[in-house]
């Protein structure tokens, strides 16, 4: 099952992905968590991706295409991926079609979740991420039985840097403008399926499960 996850920021892709993970025993990928963990390690990928990052831009295509190319030729990709967060441009998109093809991987399927932008804000500022195992929380609308902490590991929950207003607000802007026209190109090569992102997690895994079996 190849699947591209898309979506606004915060429609609830890691979210979603975290549970198709288990489900089709898949990688998930996501470019974000790339960049986040170079960021980390503070490589030179990560020193460019911070500046880009913080401002709320998206990384340069160049470097970004580079970094998935090298994953999806990885065995564990051989049967299957959940991309998460790319393509976010249409020059990220057709050379995404062109690595699928040098792959001979064939019949991916996109799903997109859709939410309303004023939720969207919502979202992402009470966002917040388990340091240990990576789980994703929200303070009011998907919180940690155990507060503070994870729930699933114990570990401490931190606010991503730029889950603020601002930064919020710039991403936001970005995906209108550079990300959502994607979704005219993949209606047109019949592989798109939307889902409606405001119900609830588990509404919506049921309906991205539906879609992909076909059904
Ligand atoms: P994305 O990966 O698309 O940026 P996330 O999966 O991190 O989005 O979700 C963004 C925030 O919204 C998180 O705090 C998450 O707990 C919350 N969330 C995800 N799905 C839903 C949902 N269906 N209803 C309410 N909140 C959600
Ligand atoms: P995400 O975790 O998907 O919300 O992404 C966080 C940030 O990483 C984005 O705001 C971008 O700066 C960068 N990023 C993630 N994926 C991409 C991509 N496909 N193209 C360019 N930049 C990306």
């Amino acid at each position: 099952m190849y699947i591209l996850l898309m979506g606004p920021p915060g429609a609830g892709k890691g979210t979603q992905a975290a549970e198709l993970v288990s489900k089709f025993a898949i990688p998930h990928i996501s470019t974000g968590d790339m960049f986040r963990a170079a960021v980390k390690e503070q490589t030179e990928l990560g020193k460019q991706a911070k500046a880009c990052m913080d401002a709320g831009q998206l990384v340069p295509d160049s470097v970004t295409i580079g970094i998935v190319k090298e994953r999806l030729a990885q065995d564990d990709c051989s049967k299957g991926f959940i991309l998460d967060g790319f393509p976010r441009t249409l020059e990220q998109a057709n050379a995404l079609d062109q690595t699928l093809a040098e792959l001979r991987i064939n019949g991916s399927k996109v799903v997109n979740i859709t939410v309303p932008t004023e939720e969207l804000v919502a979202r992402l500022t009470g966002r917040r991420i388990c340091k240990g195992c990576g789980a994703t929380f929200h303070v009011m609308f998907n919180p940690s039985q155990k507060g503070e902490t994870c729930d699933k590991c114990g570990g401490e929950l931190y606010q991503r840097a730029d889950d603020n207003e601002e930064t919020v607000t710039k991403r936001l802007t970005v995906y209108l403008d550079q990300t959502k026209p994607l979704i005219q190109y993949y209606q047109d090569k019949g592989i798109y399926t939307e889902i409606d992102g405001l119900q609830s997690i588990d509404k919506v895994l049921a309906d991205i499960v539906t879609s992909l079996r076909g059904e």
